[in-house]
């Protein structure tokens, strides 16, 4: 599998570097949804969250978690939205993992928002879907 992510890690396409290490390289994302925007990767190609080993994964979160302190420490902001899409269908558009670290500032700087609205939930019988989630649960 090789992606733009691949591409990049490898130094043929240029990335404005945040931080590296032997697994995991973070770079500013193109589109700076919010300034100081930034994708964390690991350097070995999984297509996603849901498909890399668990330690890897904490890596590039344990990179995550310290670039979300260093854009409240010295960028301004007030918060920080850490997000992972899987697969198109939740707006996935580079199939190779990655964690966006995106800074929030008073007065919503960007156009970023995340709409999560609920739905009637009368007609569920959630105790039966929280039983079978857990259940599926390895
Ligand atoms: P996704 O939509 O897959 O969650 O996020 C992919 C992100 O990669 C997008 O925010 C997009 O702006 C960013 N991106 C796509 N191509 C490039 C690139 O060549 N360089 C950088 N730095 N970011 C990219």
């Amino acid at each position: 599998m090789d992606d733009i992510f691949c591409r990049i890690i490898r130094g043929e396409i240029p990335s404005t570097k945040v931080y590296e290490d032997d697994d995991v390289l973070a770079f500013l994302d193109i589109s700076q949804t919010t300034r100081g925007h930034t994708l964390v990767i690991p350097k070995k190609h999984y297509d996603n969250f849901l498909s890399c080993p668990a330690e890897t994964m904490h890596k590039v979160f344990d990179v995550a978690q310290r670039i979300g302190q260093a854009e409240m420490a010295i960028l301004g902001a007030k918060g920080v939205n850490i997000l992972t899409n899987v697969n198109e269908v939740a707006g996935q558009s580079v199939m190779h993992f990655h964690v966006h670290v995106i800074p929030r500032y008073m007065g919503g700087e960007g156009g970023f928002q995340i709409t999560m609205k609920g739905q009637d939930t009368s007609g569920m019988d959630l105790p039966r879907l929280a039983a079978d989630l857990s259940k599926a649960i390895n």
